[in-house]
């Protein structure tokens, strides 16, 4: 039985792993590819990184440093998660393994905006002509003409963010009439942010600008930022028993322990600011937590 399994080898996943095996404890780190991380081109907002540093990089430098001490990733996706007696038992597609405890780091899955193909999609992303992360990288298009697709209430206030950047923005409905109360348009308006009713059926790349196609003719940006929301990979814990809120992120306390004994979680997927540097503080924050809990049903004396 090991210490801890460890699901995700995002940032926060990783940051735990170096923790942990430096307490001396066993873990196994499984992971299956999505890290958000890996869609950075370069993030500039990271303490340490003067110049920025491109997600894949970091990663790599994050898995290279655990290595040093043991930390291992093994590419699998972990399917489901049963509490038992003593620990969990975490099974993945075609393994069964048994943990004292288990660090959920799954991080969250971004919509993409609506009829952008993958390859526009990435292409886009790599060139900063598509962004997801105001907070990220607003500073990027300070001044610049950007375009943001969403609506409701979590739109109108990623576009809101946005105004403290750059007095050109244009709010465009994905797909058809947009759904903003009357307050809403009202402060839109008074932001001097454009409304454009959707939808949007086609976007163009040419060589530093994006275009969006509505249906009243294109309308060209610096970059636009996909405001349609996330889906939170939330779904192993929950299934055992860990509770969520209202937007679906795992429900931890001031040391990251979910609901259900045993079970933690860090980074994007816990509720809390979905920065690289919160996911780090965060896994730092549990792990250590997991060494204290360990503690409490073993000696861990060398
Ligand atoms: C375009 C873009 C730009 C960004 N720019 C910045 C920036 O400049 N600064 C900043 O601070 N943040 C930035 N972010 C946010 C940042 O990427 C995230 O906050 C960070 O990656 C969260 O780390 P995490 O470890 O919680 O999740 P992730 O990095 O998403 O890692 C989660 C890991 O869990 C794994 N996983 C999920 N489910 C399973 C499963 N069932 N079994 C096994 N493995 C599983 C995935 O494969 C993945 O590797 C940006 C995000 C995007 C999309």
């Amino acid at each position: 039985m090991d210490d801890c399994i460890i699901v995700g080898a995002g940032p926060a996943g990783l940051t735990a792993a170096l923790y942990l095996t430096r307490y001396h404890l066993s873990i196994r780190l499984f992971d299956c590819g999505t890290s958000r991380a890996e869609l950075i081109p370069r993030t500039h907002n990271l303490p340490g990184f003067p110049g920025g540093i491109s997600g894949t990089d970091l990663l790599e430098r994050m898995l290279e440093q655990g290595a040093e001490y043991g930390v291992e990733r093994e590419e699998a996706k972990v399917t489901r998660i049963v509490r038992q007696d003593e620990g969990f038992e975490v099974f993945t597609e075609d393994g069964q393994f048994t943990a004292r405890t288990v660090l959920i780091a799954t991080g969250v899955f971004n919509l993409h905006p609506p009829r952008m193909e993958d390859e526009l999609h990435d292409a886009a992303l790599m060139r900063g002509l598509l962004r997801y992360c105001p907070i990220c990288d607003g500073f990027e298009v300070t001044d610049k003409r950007v375009g943001v697709i969403g609506t409701g209430r979590h739109g109108a206030a990623e576009t809101m963010f946005l105004r403290a950047f750059t007095a050109d923005l244009t709010l465009i409905a994905p797909d058809g009439e947009h759904e903003l109360d009357a307050k809403w348009r009202q402060r839109l308006d008074d932001a001097g942010i454009e409304i454009v009713e959707g939808p949007c059926t086609s976007y163009t790349l040419s060589n530093k600008r994006i275009a969006v196609e509505t249906g009243v003719g294109p309308l060209i940006f610096d970059s636009i930022y996909s405001a349609m929301g996330s889906d939170v990979r939330s779904g192993l814990a929950t299934a055992a028993g860990a509770r969520v809120g209202e937007d679906g992120a795992l429900e931890v306390d001031d040391h990251q322990r979910t609901s259900v004994e045993g079970l933690f979680a860090a980074g994007d997927v816990a509720k809390g600011l979905d920065q690289i540097s919160h996911a780090m503080g965060e896994a730092g924050v549990a792990a250590t937590t997991i060494r204290n809990y360990l503690a409490t049903k073993k000696p861990l004396w060398r």
